[in-house]
């Protein structure tokens, strides 16, 4: 589903992003990628969204070559991959509900899908009450959780986050990770960047760890770190 060979990225100014990283992700695997700042985990989020292109090796998402895509694939690839980020993103002049449904206009769906897939994914993350209700109205994690349906509403094979609980606290966070987990169940593959080594701990999936743009690390099914 997602293969990286010999993939690195050096930024204009020389610093080294990532450098030769070879790495598979199976369809339905959940993983994190951890490591302290500065390791190389948002480069790595950005090259998988395209957002960047590696100065060396190739990027396949679902058997497209990132990096040798035209500007007129670049919308279909988007299209496999949904998107969290820490700061939410969301669009303060929208409702909840419009932030969603926007997401589905953007890509032209019909209006009658819109009305009926947007009410079902606010009830799977729970804000169904809030669907009125303005970004500036909503707690940190109500955001998240809208900015997580507007990510999955499209229902894309892959779902990328990079921090996405790093602006919340340990509970709230903790909901998030639970919807991440139902949403993993349920088929999407997930990438997530994170250096919460709580949240990798209890959650016991995929660990990739970074240092120094380096992978030091890759296990099936464990925490953060080495210790027990
Ligand atoms: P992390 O997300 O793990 O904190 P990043 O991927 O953001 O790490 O950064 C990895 C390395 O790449 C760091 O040395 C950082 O300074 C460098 N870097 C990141 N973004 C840029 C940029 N836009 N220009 C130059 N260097 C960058
Ligand atoms: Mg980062």
């Amino acid at each position: 589903m997602i293969t990286l060979s010999n993939v690195s990225k050096i930024y204009p100014n020389g610093s080294e992003g990532v450098k030769d990283i070879s790495l598979h992700i199976d369809k339905g695997e959940f993983v994190f990628f951890v490591g302290s700042s500065g390791s190389g985990k948002s480069t790595m989020i950005k090259l998988l969204l395209k957002e960047l292109d590696p100065t060396e090796g190739t990027i396949v998402i679902n058997n497209m070559i990132t990096n040798e895509i035209s500007r007129g694939q670049i919308s279909k690839l988007r299209r496999n991959l949904g998107v969290v980020f820490q700061d939410f993103r969301l669009l303060p002049n929208k409702t909840v509900y419009e932030n969603v449904a926007f997401a589905m206009q953007v890509i032209e769906a019909p209006s009658k899908q819109i009305r009926r897939n947007v009410p079902a994914v606010l009830s799977l993350v729970g804000l169904a009450k809030k669907a009125r209700s303005y970004p500036n109205q909503l707690s940190g994690g109500e955001q998240q959780r809208t900015a997580l349906a507007r990510a999955i509403v499209n229902n894309p094979p892959i779902l990328i986050a990079d921090e996405p609980t790093g602006n919340l606290d340990p509970e709230t966070a903790g909901d998030i990770m639970h919807l991440l987990d139902d949403i993993n169940k349920r088929g999407t593959t997930i990438v997530m960047a994170t250096h919460a080594k709580d949240i990798v701990d209890a959650m016991q999936k995929r660990v990739v760890t970074l240092q120094d743009g380096h992978i030091t690390r890759d296990i099936k099914k464990g925490g953060y770190s080495d210790e027990a």
